[in-house]
């Protein structure tokens, strides 16, 4: 220390708060008292990798921050998490290594927990789960039993997205613009036999229900856009069309355009395509489209596979419909039957000109409306919607997944184990290679009896994606360890925690969410969460954009990676935060640069050596009546501006918009300086009436710094003799109490 002032010595000052509040237990989930609101702030469940990236970092600052403002305003706050342990990343890096993939999660998992830590993030330690533990995958693994007996899950053989590098088929939340998500290599469609999850009875209460929840204001743009977007709605009309003694019905969004129709489109999920194709030569390219033959690249009505059937089908005006199919009706209403109206609907004019039987129209002027002049409704027409979001396959054939539990009896067909046998436990001494499906190598697990003739089985050797363990990972952190091998979805707890008050996840969590939402309401429906009545999981949601360098992603390849460690050593876990929540509002892209760190120094350092000189002298002032009455109009000035400052900051840390908090609190700190200045214009020094205004003032700020920036704040608030448990360090500012007259102040 030099000057005998504290200097500001972030990694000094951030192991002494953070040692202070392990001791204290300051964020264990409270105790449930009442006329206390509960919130459970969730944050997303990372993978575990093994590192926390800048879009951890960006996510839990804002969670954390959002977790200590609720706190402080006395709430009852849960902000628990765990890790997304099983899946593809961790099965690679440990193939990578060479070593049992549970031994590389635990080791990842400590080593982002020191992470998190460090970075001063107030979870509930005592929480955290891994997906991957056996008495978690228990519950995986009755959910996925409870949903089979309900119907919502189903094996079909069927067409799949299939990886050839990684050797496994995808949920179509795994395809992004027809690659692979994880190996970025192009994915193909096979067929085989597999798990899927039903969500389609549930796409329309997903859909009331986006607009209740945006109606309700605690879902930002961002994450609403995603689930418009992942349902992918069409309202339209359909109608039955008959002939030759079947029928086939067929949707359009063009509800006075039917009658132009001029084909029908079928897609190749249609349960009754095969009915449709005769010709052998056709079958085949089918077959060829199902099995791989199509590129999940080709979307473009240009490119994407087209087989003609053959057949034909009477339209609604009498004239004879070329039936065809193309995977393009599933890109754009689901899987289902389309009409094809070329004459004024670009994508299938772009089909109709491949097809030999139809005859392309001219094209329309202008693209006609449908409000505008048309033909009369064809007789007929229904009102009916389409979703495109659809059913999606939840089995892998991969190693390090939770175990279906199903037993494959040749006599018996699958069969459900017990739930008394539960878990179905993975070997955890699996060493995958990379190759192939190691646990059908696997006698010990594979080699079973069947519950239900005795006779020899063998289990299902395909594992649950990781989705599937994602679709209740909003649950365990709101029960109690000790509670959770009985209760998971029983507990009395649940009840006063869900739904959580607001998610907080990067915006490629979309489909995620989505699918929680489908089974929370399959949980209401079944029993357990019949107390969700919306069956909604999160009352709020704030989904925030990624963190990028050099206005790219980051990635080793480019040499743009920015690792939180390094700038956590080298400017302390609050500069870090605050960093990252300023430079940019939640919608935003954030491009990382040094100027946000440096921006973020240089104020927390400032505000430290400010505050601390203030304080060191303000002993030796003097009160002096006359001086004191001449400034009471300046402090009655810096009054207002406290109390404007904390009410926007206030509101802006309400909605989430930490840039905004953040902005605003360096505002307040340059008025304070500017009220200092102003002052000894006038009288050529402070008075204590004054000084006492502005260190009222500083504390004011310093509270509202503490969900932001907790260590330095509260370090700053013990030097101001605030008392040292968390309550009084914690606790946000209802009003700015600022001394104004020189009457209140004067007593020393
Ligand atoms: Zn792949
Ligand atoms: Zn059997």
């Amino acid at each position: 220390m030099s000057n005998g002032k504290p200097q500001y010595d972030p990694q000094a000052i951030e192991a002494g708060r953070q040692e202070a509040w392990e001791g204290r237990g300051d964020f264990a989930a409270p105790q449930l008292r009442d006329g206390r609101e509960r919130v459970y702030v969730k944050p997303s469940s990372p993978f575990t990798s093994g590192n926390l990236h800048m879009g951890h970092v960006r996510d839990y600052s804002i969670g954390d921050s959002y977790a200590r403002f609720r706190r402080g305003r006395g709430d009852s706050v849960l902000f628990g998490f765990g890790f997304d342990a099983f899946g593809l990343p961790a099965e690679l890096a440990a193939i990578e290594r060479q070593v049992p993939p549970a031994e590389w999660v635990e080791e990842c998992g400590e080593r982002m927990l020191g992470q998190m830590k460090r970075l001063g993030f107030s979870f509930d330690y005592d929480r955290v789960f891994y997906s991957s533990d056996e008495a978690q995958y228990r519950w995986s693994q009755w959910l996925f039993l409870t949903l089979l007996e309900h119907d919502l899950i189903y094996r079909a053989d069927t067409t799949v997205d299939w990886c050839d590098t990684c050797q496994t088929t995808l949920a179509s939340i795994q395809v992004e613009d027809g690659r692979c998500w994880r190996c970025h290599n192009e994915v193909r469609l096979i067929r085989r036999p597999t798990w899927f999850l039903r969500i389609t009875p549930y796409l329309e209460e997903n859909d009331r229900n986006t607009e209740l929840l945006a109606e309700s204001g605690k879902w930002d743009e961002l994450s609403l856009a995603t689930q418009r977007y992942i349902l992918g709605c069409s309202d339209g009309v359909e109608l039955t069309l008959e002939g030759d003694g079947r029928s086939l019905t067929v949707f359009t969004p063009h509800r006075k355009f039917a009658g132009l129709a001029s084909f029908v489109l079928l897609s190749p999920r249609h349960p009754e395509v095969d009915a449709w194709l005769s010709d052998p030569v056709a079958r085949e390219e089918l077959e060829k489209m199902r099995s791989g033959g199509w590129e999940r690249s080709a979307r473009d009505a240009r490119s994407v596979p087209l087989v003609d059937t053959g057949n034909s089908i009477a339209g609604p005006g009498g004239e004879r419909l070329p039936v065809v199919v193309s995977p393009l009706v599933d890109a754009r209403y689901g899987p289902t039957a389309a009409l094809g109206i070329p004459a004024i609907d670009g994508a299938d004019r772009d089909l109709a000109e491949r097809l030999d039987r139809v005859e392309v129209p001219d094209a329309p002027e202008a693209e006609p409306e449908d409000e505008g002049p048309a033909p009369a409704p064809v007789d007929g027409a229904r009102e009916a919607t389409r979703y495109r979001a659809n059913d999606f396959s939840i089995s892998r054939q991969r190693a390090w997944g939770c175990p279906i539990p199903i037993v494959l009896c040749d006599e018996c067909g699958p069969v459900p184990v017990p739930e008394a046998d539960l878990p179905v436990v993975l070997p955890r001494d699996l060493q995958p290679t990379g190759e192939g499906n190691p646990l059908a190598e696997r006698a010990d697990f594979a080699e079973v009896e069947c519950p239900k003739c005795g006779g020899a089985a063998k289990r299902e050797t395909d594992t649950l994606d990781c989705h599937f363990d994602a679709l209740w990972l909003w649950v365990p952190a709101a029960v109690p360890p000790e509670d959770r091998a009985e209760q998971m979805f029983t507990h009395p707890e649940l009840r006063e925690w869900l739904p959580s008050e607001r998610l907080v996840a990067g915006n490629d969590s979309g489909g995620f969410v989505f699918d929680q939402r489908v089974v929370s309401k399959a949980l209401r429906d079944i029993g357990p969460f019949e107390f969700m009545g919306e069956g909604e999981p999160f009352a709020g949601c704030l989904f925030h954009e990624m963190v990028i360098a050099d206005g790219r992603k980051m990635s080793k390849h480019l040499g743009n990676v920015v690792n939180p460690d390094e700038l956590v050593s080298q400017h302390g876990a609050d500069t870090v935060r605050v960093a990252v929540l300023y430079a940019a509002g939640p919608a935003k892209t954030l491009n990382w640069s040094d100027g946000a760190v440096r921006f973020a120094s240089r104020f927390l350092r400032g505000l430290w050596i400010y505050t601390h000189d203030r304080l060191a002298s303000l002993e030796g002032l003097e009160h002096d009546a006359e001086a004191a009455a001449d400034t009471e109009h300046m402090r009655d000035r810096l009054r207002k501006w406290c109390e404007n400052g904390l009410e926007k900051i206030t509101e802006d840390t309400e909605q989430l918009q930490m840039h905004k908090s953040i902005r605003n609190i360096t505002r307040l700190f340059e008025r304070i300086q500017d009220f200092e200045k102003r002052v000894i214009k006038r009288r050529g020094r402070l008075d204590r009436a004054d000084a006492e205004a502005q260190i009222a003032a500083l504390v004011l700020l310093v509270r509202t710094l503490v969900p932001f920036a907790p260590h330095v704040a509260e370090e700053l608030l013990l030097a101001a003799g605030v008392e040292a448990n968390s309550e009084a360090l914690e606790s946000w500012p209802e009003s700015a109490d600022i001394p104004v007259s020189p009457s209140a102040s004067a007593a020393p």
